[in-house]
């Protein structure tokens, strides 16, 4: 089974909408005619609108980092997936573990979001990842299985199908600390198990399943050569057009 890899960018809380634009002029020249993996660019909220305009001519896709999981209400500070489908949003990060550490993100409110997000024809990169403590405990396994299970919840098959996975372990991210190929090849095989469980065989062989967690132009190569990495969620390195671009052609 050949998965078209993809290669997603979260930028977290950086740039504005000047930004924004200067990036995409340099970028999508460098990315032009990029067949081979999909390109996802999940900017802050704000400058969604300048991204979409910016690629609509390209191949490129927008996403955003969160979204709340009705489609208005009394809601102060949040995002609906309706606001996000109409203003070109295609993708949505859901579970990003910094939302789990500092925003209270649950398993049920992903579950919650992860539905939304497909009940409004958004890809959702859902993300999940142990912590070092749990790592050390011996519990990567339980987690990983815990996460999946709760956001997998409820959703049949036919709704998942746009379902895209983010295993990032938590000590990796932003800490330059790097799991190695073979780590996470097996953490992809137990998270594809799951989803075998919940959506059956055929569906979890076309699950992509990325990898997130400090990958850089020097590691990506190593980790996509990997059968089980179906590509990377980038934070640091995707907001400097060079690094990204070098990712993105590992
Ligand atoms: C992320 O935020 O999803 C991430 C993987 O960050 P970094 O690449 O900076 O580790």
């Amino acid at each position: 089974m050949v998965r078209k890899k993809m290669m997603a960018a979260n930028w977290k809380m950086y740039k504005n909408v000047a930004e924004t634009r200067e990036f995409f002029r340099e970028f999508l020249p460098l990315v032009a005619g990029h067949e081979r993996d999909e390109i996802v660019v999940c900017p802050p909220y704000v400058d969604v609108p300048a991204a979409v305009e910016s690629v609509k001519a390209s191949q490129v896709a927008i996403g955003a980092q969160d979204v709340h999981w009705k489609d208005e209400g009394a809601f102060t500070g949040e995002i609906s997936p309706r606001m996000l489908a109409d203003v070109g949003c295609t993708h949505v990060i859901v579970g990003h573990s910094e939302r789990r550490q500092y925003f209270g993100e649950t398993d049920d409110s992903v579950n919650l979001k992860l539905k939304a997000a497909l009940g409004h024809g958004l890809t959702p990169i859902v993300c999940v990842g142990e912590v070092l403590e749990e790592r050390e405990a011996g519990l990567t396994e339980d987690v990983l299985r815990r996460q999946c299970a709760r956001a997998f919840h409820a959703i049949s098959a036919k709704k998942a199908a746009k379902l895209v996975i983010a295993y990032e372990p938590v000590w990796a991210i932003g800490t330059g600390k790097t799991a190695t190929p073979e780590m996470a090849s097996e953490a992809h095989v137990l998270i594809r198990g799951e989803a075998a469980k919940v959506f059956g065989e055929d569906f979890a062989q076309q699950l992509r399943i990325l990898y997130g967690g400090s990958v850089k132009p020097e590691n990506a190569k190593a980790l996509m050569a990997e059968p089980e990495i179906d590509g990377a969620l980038v934070g640091g390195a995707s907001l400097a057009v060079k690094s990204f671009v070098a990712i993105v052609k590992y």
